[in-house]
Order: structure tokens, then C-alpha cells, then sequence
């Protein structure tokens, strides 16, 4: 059979322009988020918003989100919401924090990183001393705070081979304590991730974590400023909300999520902390609204903590001054990096909590979202609760692009894919588990 070149590239084209067609309603279909996702999403840019300051301890990031959260949970008219003040120690850095290697100006959060518990610097046109740690290799071993390492007098000093040093201290995260004062520059390659420090450096050590990228071949003096300041007692508070059960008001399921973050490192640099946790204190604050309006038989209590990035401070502190009592949580859920659950989530204490954990598969394999199990971890804010016998899960999700504790971990990095099907499981789950 014989065909016509005209039909046989009409029909072609009919064929490859309906083929277009299809493959852009898919596109569209996959993309048009649902109203979840919509409400997670924009609570998560006003989290990040830059009034928030990365939700820390400059500019009152943290106590800007807490009054944030409080106002949306009022708004919903939760039956009660209150905040819980408690204080800890913490090393900011408000001032500047800046550093020029040669005449190179090296770019915070991306070319370096300070120490979180780095002390106050301020040097111009330093001469920089390179100092081989491995020369101290026999010093290393009983360096302390008490006794530091006796390095070569030097304002700002470049440190070769901190790594392998590191691996001859008795402690090798002690290597800041061991340092006599002064600035340093570590170089370092790879993802960098910052964090919060209820701590200063022992000695008055101020310490540049730089990537070999950024630090010139040949570099013999440098601009350091660190504007850091060293809080006693920053005051601190979770927020909290109830919905009151209609039968059963003395039972609680209760959803949590830290709201703080890492804050500011100096005027400029913030970490904005969209997947950690901006995206999991949405997620719960979406959870907040649907059982207020759902009004279920059972009390459901929302704790949204501040301090998690310090050391689970805020967590703690609620454990032990409870404002419910903990045995009457008949189920907890933690929710901290919520930002993709592409790959479905993951269920830190499943093996501690057999029962519960079946049923949060039995409801996850119907509304196909994958869990996976994973033992005890203190890695987030349930970890106290099911210490003290709170029935607890912790759940993250796996996906996305793995920004943690740095400055890339932005809210149009979150494809929020899967959340809206997390949030609307754990409505069947806390369900499920007061029994109905
Ligand atoms: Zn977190």
C-alpha cells in the first residue's frame, strides 16, 4: 500500500501535536497544587519571610515566628492558645561577619561559615601564620581547654591538616576548645552546615571554616570580623494550641514541630530554614485549622517548640513542665523537614511503637503513601516524649534537594510534593488511634 508524503505528514502531525496536548494536561494536572498545599506553602514563605530573620536570635527572628504561629492559631479559633517562656545560653552574631582573604572578599554562608561558638573578632591587614596542626601531633592527645595547643604567637593563623588533627584529640569535636585566642582559618571542601552554639569557645578562638575554593593559592594577609555576642539567658517560648474534645476532652493526640532555626550569621547572611522546619511548623499549623473546624471527640493539642537546633531545649523544657499531662497522650506525631515527601516519609520510633506503627501502615498503604520504619533516634522533638512514655513517631520526609543548616535551604526549593498526602493521613491516623 502506497501512501500519499501529504497525509502521511498530516496524520503525523495530528499525532504529534494531540501527543503535546496530552503531555501538557499532565503537566498541568501534576502541577495545580491542592488547597493543602497551597495553605503549607504559604505559610512557609511567611516563615521565611525576611521580618523573620532565618527565626534565631537576631532581631528577635524567633520571638517574630512565635507571635506569627500564635496569631494564625488564634485566627482559627482554637479553644485555647498560650506560650510557654523558658531561657538558655546561646552565641549570636549580630554585628558584621566578614572576611577578605587577599583581595578577595569571601561571600558568608557560601565561601565560609563561622563557628557557632565563636568569639568576637575584629582584625584589618592581618598577617596570616600557616600553622601544620600534624607538628603537634604529640600535643594533641592531652590539649585541653586548660592547656592549649602552644602555637606560634599570631593574630590570624591558617590551620593545615585540621582533619587529621582532629582524629589525635581526645575529643575530636574539642578542636575550637583547644585553640589559644585568636582567628582561624580551617579550610574545608564540600557542603558546609551550620548550627546553633549554647556555647563560646573555651580559649577566645574564632574560627573560619573556608572552602579551599575560596582561599587563594598564595594569601599572606587578611580582613576578619566576627560581630559576635554572647547571650546568658536568651528568653525563649513554645506556642501552643488545644482544641477541646467533644466527649473525650481529657484524651489528647498531640502534633508538634520546632519553629526555630539557625537565625543570622552577622547582618547580611540568613538561613532561612524553609525544609528545616518552617515546612513541618506549616504542615502542623495546617492541622491546627482542620481540627478546628472538624471539632473531634477527643482533645488535640498543637506544641510548637522554639530551642530544637540548640539541643531539643524547647522540647525538653515542655516534658518537664507539661501543660497537659503526658499520660494523657495517647499519641504523639513530630513533625520536622516536611518539605518533599516524593519519596513518602520516614517513621523515627516505628520499632518502639508496634501498634501504632501498623496502623499508620494500614492507613498509609490505602492512601499510598509510602512510610518506612526506623528505630529510636534523638534527633528531634519527640525524642523526649517517648522517653517519658508518651507513645511518639517522628516523621520526615525523603526527597528533595538536601539543603540542611546552610543558606540554600529556601522555600522555592521545597516542591511540597506528598505533603498534602502526609497531612491528610495523619487526620485518619490520629483517627485510628482514638479508636475510631
Ligand atoms: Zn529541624
Amino acid at each position: 500500500m502506497k501512501m500519499n508524503v501529504q497525509v502521511i505528514l498530516k496524520s503525523a502531525l495530528v499525532a504529534l501535536l494531540s501527543l503535546v496536548a496530552s503531555i501538557r494536561a499532565d503537566a498541568q494536572r501534576a502541577v495545580r497544587p491542592s488547597a493543602e498545599t497551597k495553605a503549607i506553602k504559604q505559610r512557609i514563605a511567611s516563615l521565611c519571610g525576611p521580618q523573620m530573620r532565618g527565626r534565631g536570635y537576631v532581631g528577635r527572628g524567633a520571638e517574630r515566628a512565635a507571635g506569627y504561629i500564635a496569631r494564625q492559631l488564634q485566627e482559627m479559633g482554637l479553644d485555647s492558645v498560650y506560650t510557654q517562656m523558658y531561657s538558655f545560653p546561646v552565641n549570636t552574631f549580630p554585628g558584621a561577619v566578614s572576611l577578605k582573604l587577599g583581595k578577595r572578599e569571601a561571600v558568608p554562608g557560601v565561601d565560609f561559615l563561622v563557628d557557632a561558638a565563636s568569639a568576637p573578632f575584629a582584625g584589618e591587614g592581618e598577617r596570616i601564620k600557616t600553622v601544620d596542626l600534624l607538628k603537634y601531633a604529640s600535643a594533641l592527645p592531652t590539649a585541653s581547654a586548660e592547656s592549649p595547643l602552644p602555637l606560634p604567637p599570631a593574630r590570624v593563623r591558617l590551620l593545615k591538616n585540621a582533619d587529621s588533627a582532629k582524629k589525635l584529640l581526645a575529643d575530636p569535636r574539642s578542636l575550637p576548645d583547644v585553640l589559644p585566642r585568636g582567628a582561624y582559618i580551617i579550610p574545608t571542601r564540600g557542603k558546609m552546615t551550620w548550627t546553633v552554639s549554647t556555647d563560646t569557645t573555651a580559649n577566645g578562638a574564632t574560627i573560619f571554616y573556608v572552602q579551599d575554593s575560596a582561599l587563594p593559592r598564595r594569601v599572606r594577609r587578611a580582613d576578619a570580623t566576627v560581630g559576635a555576642e554572647w547571650e546568658a539567658a536568651t528568653r525563649q517560648q513554645n506556642v501552643i494550641g488545644m482544641i477541646r474534645g467533644t466527649e473525650v476532652p481529657d484524651s489528647f493526640v498531640v502534633f508538634t514541630a520546632h519553629y526555630d532555626h539557625l537565625g543570622m550569621m552577622g547582618k547580611g547572611t540568613v538561613f532561612p530554614g524553609a525544609s528545616d522546619n518552617a515546612s513541618g511548623t506549616a504542615a502542623v499549623l495546617w492541622l491546627a485549622g482542620h481540627f478546628a473546624a472538624a471539632r473531634p471527640r477527643y482533645s488535640v493539642l498543637f506544641i510548637f517548640f522554639s530551642g530544637e537546633e540548640a539541643g531539643l531545649l524547647g522540647s525538653r523544657w515542655y516534658t518537664q513542665h507539661p501543660t497537659v499531662p503526658l499520660e494523657r497522650m495517647r499519641m504523639l506525631v513530630n513533625l520536622d523537614i516536611m518539605g518533599d515527601a516524593s519519596g513518602g516519609v520516614t517513621a523515627v520510633n516505628a520499632t518502639e511503637f508496634p501498634p501504632q506503627f501498623a496502623t499508620l501502615t494500614r492507613l498509609a498503604d490505602s492512601a499510598g503513601v509510602t512510610v518506612k520504619s526506623r528505630g529510636k533516634a534523638a534527633n528531634s522533638d519527640h525524642y523526649f516524649f517517648s522517653e517519658a512514655g508518651v507513645p511518639a513517631f517522628f516523621l520526615y520526609s525523603n526527597g528533595g534537594a538536601g539543603y540542611y543548616h546552610d543558606v540554600f535551604d529556601a522555600p522555592k526549593t521545597l516542591s511540597l510534593a506528598g505533603v498534602d498526602g502526609v497531612v491528610k493521613l495523619l487526620v485518619r491516623f490520629a483517627g485510628a488511634v482514638m479508636g475510631e
